[in-house]
């Protein structure tokens, strides 16, 4: 052919240098790529990722961190499996879904998070990454597995600590109002009507407060496990926190069905708790209400069954209260007698009122008890059964109680200069639960108490601090401190209506208390009832036992002055002597030391006001 005769020879040289140029790098990028692949190979062994290749549904190449994610679940190694067979049954769709087809190049821009089916039975959460790639010849998808099963179950337990009570486990606050919420939702198709319960142990406290809290948590541990027991498996038990167990409950007719389910929970609380070898037996008060349509709003429902359970407790404990409108009208009442008394207080309606104390021996005026009063421009004087345990619910009593407090002792500084010399005066206040327990008590009473007067003259006028039994039987240390403190700064601690708290004395030595008010109950039928006048006796002479000064409330006839008398008790309070006056009275009565003895009941200024 002349084309090559004619053939530059130069050419044919530098073709052949291109050739063996391009045979040279072809070699070189082989071999580079090898070691890239061989890298890759390595990474691919070495890596904790578990990297798989798949075609169609099978798998055609697994790392070393693929196989030891299955283990022994895969014991013939994975190759030639079919992925889907390692899926958990129940993610298996969105797995095939998800994997689809997949072009070399292209990529999953969502991770997939799903179960596999790991060693022993196990479920592992992983995540997955899919890549299609080109892999010995044929189109493959490339899965990065991660496996997360330790953070998923680290976000499992918070999300169930977040929705679930960490004591008894049971729904928290936030949880059965979704289930409540729910169930209205489903309550046009199903036909049930939604009830709520609110349940609260009657006299729980106690437990807590004589036995201590770890007690009471094993109380209310046991409590929750009886009730779930008890209660169908459809009904959601939550606890909202202290004693307060709430059902859901799902019913078709009405009234059987409530008095049904409410049966249901008084049998799980009624057998006895055993603590430490103690039994202890509850009632339980309980409110319902339910919902009229779909729209309420979950949180009213529960408002409402807390209003209804209230209204049980206040009718005598241990009964169920179905919500209606009185019952909202009350808590509607409560919530506006709260703020009411917010501005009593910053507008000066609030009154000390002080009730005589008399010394059985000789008659004469010993001590006086502030009580406060609640002078109210509209409704006039409104005595303080019906405004203290709503301060005490609101937590506004530690402000009221602060103003008593410092209300009586600026009188008693003012009586302190007035009284006659070598008399005294115990000036007692009421103390409530929230007070005792306030970190501030003790220095606020620092502040608020007399000085000694200046002249040199002995202190004539004492503060003494009234505390109900139940209020101490919560031996904590704290407890204890408080009272020595107060005790250091010469306040005296009196135990209130003695008789009808805890029946277990051993606090009496344990705090500095000096002296008992024996509770109004045992002394109205004194004269009448031997029972009563035995108990009297009794507790007289245990408390003298003690050193400790013994006061009878509500007295109001001369007969029950007699048996007091009689069995020697140290003072007493009542009617008899005189109802609660204002100050301007009680200075008067002070003055002349005589409270005219045995007089006809006076009549209470409160009362007729
Ligand atoms: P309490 O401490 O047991 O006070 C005695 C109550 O019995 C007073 O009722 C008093 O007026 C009444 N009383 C006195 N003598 C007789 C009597 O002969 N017969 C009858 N039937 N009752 C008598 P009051 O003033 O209505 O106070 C009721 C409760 O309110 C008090 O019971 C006390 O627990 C609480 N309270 C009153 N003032 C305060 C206060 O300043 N702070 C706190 N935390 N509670 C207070
Ligand atoms: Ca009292
Ligand atoms: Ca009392």
């Amino acid at each position: 052919m002349a084309g090559q005769v004619d053939k530059d020879p130069r050419a044919a040289e530098r073709e052949q240098f291109d050739v063996d140029e391009l045979r040279s790098r072809l070699a070189a990028t082989e071999a580079a790529l090898d070691r890239a692949h061989h890298r890759a190979r390595r990474a691919s062994d070495l890596t904790r990722t578990a990297i798989f290749e798949l075609h169609r549904e099978e798998i055609r190449f697994a790392n070393p961190a693929a196989r030891s994610l299955f283990g022994s679940a895969v014991p013939d190694g994975l190759v030639g499996t079919a992925l889907v067979d390692l899926v958990h049954p129940d993610d298996r769709f969105r797995a095939a879904e998800w994997l689809g087809s997949l072009t070399p190049g292209e990529a999953r821009e969502e991770a997939l998070a799903i179960r596999l089916l790991g060693p022993e039975e196990q479920h592992l959460n992983v995540e997955l990454l899919a890549f299609g790639i080109e892999s010995a010849g044929e189109s493959r998808v490339q899965l990065f597995a991660y496996d997360v099963t330790e953070r998923t179950q680290a976000e499992e337990t918070l999300n169930y600590q977040y929705l679930h009570d960490s004591l008894t486990g049971l729904p928290n606050r936030l949880l059965f109002l979704d289930r409540v919420r729910q169930a209205l939702a489903r309550m046009a198709r199903s036909g049930m009507r939604v009830a709520v319960f609110f349940c609260d142990l009657d006299r729980f406290q106690i437990v807590n407060d004589s036995l201590g809290h770890t007690m009471g948590d094993r109380v209310l541990a046991a409590a929750a496990t009886r009730l779930q027991a008890g209660l169908r498996p459809a009904d959601t038990v939550a606890r909202f926190g202290g004693d307060e167990f709430v059902v859901l409950c799902e019913i078709t007719r009405e009234t059987g069905d409530i008095a049904a389910v409410a049966k249901r929970i008084l049998r799980a609380l009624s057998e006895p708790f055993d603590v430490d070898d103690q039994l202890f037996t509850f009632s339980a008060s309980i409110g319902v209400t339910m919902a009229t349509n779909r729209l309420v709003e979950p949180e009213d429902l529960i408002r409402d069954a807390a209003a209804a359970m209230s209204q049980a407790k206040a009718r005598g404990k241990g009964r169920l209260e179905i919500f209606d409108e009185a019952t909202r009208a009350r808590a509607v009442d409560r919530l506006q007698i709260e703020s009411a008394l917010r501005l009593a207080m910053e507008q000066g309606e609030l009154r000390v009122y002080y009730q005589p104390m008399v010394s059985c021996a000789t008659g004469r005026l010993v001590g006086a008890e502030a009580l406060v009063r609640w002078q109210h421009p509209v409704h006039g004087f409104i005595l303080p059964d019906s405004f203290i345990p709503i301060a005490e619910d609101c937590g506004l009593i530690i402000s009221l109680g602060d103003w008593v407090l410092e209300e009586a002792c600026k009188q008693a500084a003012l009586w302190e200069g007035q009284l006659p010399e070598g008399r005294t005066l115990h000036l007692s206040v009421n103390l409530s639960a929230h007070q005792l327990h306030d970190p501030e008590l003790v220095d606020r009473v620092r502040q608020v108490l007399p000085p000694r007067l200046a002249d040199g003259k002995a202190r004539q006028v004492f503060l003494g601090l009234e505390v109900t039994e139940t209020t101490l039987v919560r031996d904590t240390e704290q407890t204890a401190d408080v009272l020595e403190r107060l005790d250091q700064l010469g306040v005296r601690i009196g135990i209130d209506d003695f008789g009808t708290g805890y029946s277990s004395l051993s606090y009496l030595k344990r705090f500095p208390v000096s002296s008992i008010k024996i509770d109004q109950s045992f002394v109205a039928g004194l004269d009448v009832d031997p029972d009563d006048r035995s108990i009297v006796t009794a507790v007289v002479q245990l408390a003298h036992n003690l050193g400790l000064t013994v006061v009878a409330e509500g007295v109001e006839r001369p007969e029950q002055l007699e048996v007091l008398a009689a069995i020697h008790c140290d003072e007493v309070q009542g009617y008899l002597y005189g109802r609660p006056l204002p100050p301007e009275v009680m200075t008067t009565l002070i003055l002349t030391g005589e409270v005219p003895a045995v007089l006809p009941p006076l009549r209470d200024p409160v009362a007729s006001a």
